[in-house]
């Protein structure tokens, strides 16, 4: 049976949780080449839990190498637009520290590769994801307003290299779409270890603007289905109603089901955890309708803007232009992919349902 464990901790004592982590599991360290895949979002300060904590990262690397790991690499695609600014925000996420001398730049050598996706042949991931012996992945437990949840299954869309994240979400539009894009994207290579930072959570407007939560947990598995679905269940959320899980479960890439894994340390449904109203199972026609009135629209609040440009770098399909008075979006070519309001560090950019946002407009 498949086995998700949890473990009970803070950040200061997160090592003593990953080293019995280790030992649960017994990942193939010795000798190996690996991966640490941490889930590094933007250039923000680990206080701000948009990142993964950089004291899981620092506890990861030292556990593989008192495994015997040949090698150790850390570092992410993170949500910028070319292939330089890696680096910087592995520095400013506090991830470059903590890897110990151990941080690669993910988007410095990037290898072609086929995929079996109705949106693309092949696909530009990081060379270090696809040579890699043991790939170790560290998501964050967020909600996120496309996906419903980040996690496992999504931070393998970080394997891709700059704007190749782009092409996909232009190509992948819609909730159900860019969940497809996102397996078909994880298929390629599944983590092989997960260790999930569910110490400090956010809930509500993820995977940047929502609150944070003390979950005050580590969780772990071998199989990522398995960890977003008990992650999902914490939450609230029936784990079969997110697109990503149950597309990965019908593809026979783990279970979603929580009877089919075995749980073990303090499994809790977390009360009234604030979850995004978008990315849920839309199958019937009312369903179908309800999410277009419901769907989300980014607005920007030009209080709190700063002007930095983000946004308009980050939006695929160039949505957005920069005016003297702030960001403009042009809501006619909108496809509602939301990196706008992902890679908005100042939470400027918000979202608003359509019907509020008509509403807005006749008032
Ligand atoms: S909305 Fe956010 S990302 Fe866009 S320019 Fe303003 S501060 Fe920057
Ligand atoms: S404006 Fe924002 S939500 Fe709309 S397509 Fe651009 S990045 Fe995506």
């Amino acid at each position: 049976m498949t086995r998700v464990a949890i473990y009970e901790t803070d950040y200061e004592h997160i090592e003593a949780a990953v080293e019995q982590a280790f030992d649960a599991f017994a990942p193939p360290v010795n000798g190996r080449t690996v991966l640490v895949k941490p889930n590094i979002l933007g250039a923000v300060a680990p206080e701000r839990h948009i990142n993964t904590h950089p004291s899981l990262v620092r506890a990861t690397v030292r556990a593989l190498k008192r495994r015997g790991a040949a090698r150790v690499m850390v570092g992410d695609n993170s949500g910028m637009f070319a292939y330089g600014p890696n680096e910087q925000t592995a520095r400013t996420a506090g991830i470059f520290d903590a890897a110990e001398g151990h941080y690669v730049n993910l988007g410095a050598s990037p290898v072609k590769v086929p995929v079996k996706s109705r949106f693309a042949n092949d696909l530009a991931f990081s060379r270090e994801v696809i040579e890699a012996d043991l790939l170790v992945s560290l998501p964050k437990m967020k909600t996120h307003v496309a996906t419903t949840i980040t996690g496992a299954v999504k931070n393998t869309y970080g394997h891709l290299v700059g704007g190749e994240k782009t092409m996909l979400h232009r190509v992948a539009v819609g909730p159900m779409a860019f969940a497809e894009a996102v397996v078909d994207v994880f298929q390629v290579r599944r983590p092989d270890f997960i260790l999930l930072d569910a110490v400090t959570a956010m809930e509500g407007q993820g995977p940047s603007g929502g609150q944070l939560r003390e979950v005050g947990r580590v969780l772990a598995s071998d199989n990522a289905v398995a960890l977003d679905a008990v992650m999902a269940a914490m939450m609230g959320l029936e784990p079969r109603r997110i697109p990503i899980l149950r597309i990965a479960e019908e593809r026979g890439l783990g279970p979603d089901d929580l009877d089919a894994i075995e749980i073990s340390g303090p499994f809790e449904v977390l009360p009234k955890f604030k979850v995004p109203p978008v990315g849920m199972g839309m199958g019937t026609l009312i369903a179908r309708i309800g999410s277009y009135v419901l769907v989300q629209q980014p607005i920007v609040r030009h209080a709190k803007c700063v002007k930095c440009g983000s946004c308009v770098k980050a939006c695929p399909v160039a949505a957005i232009v920069m005016a003297d008075s702030g960001p403009l979006i042009d809501y006619k070519k909108c496809i509602s992919c939301f990196c706008c309001h992902e890679m908005c560090r100042y939470e400027a950019m918000d979202l608003s349902s359509r019907m509020r946002f008509f509403l807005r407009l006749r008032g």
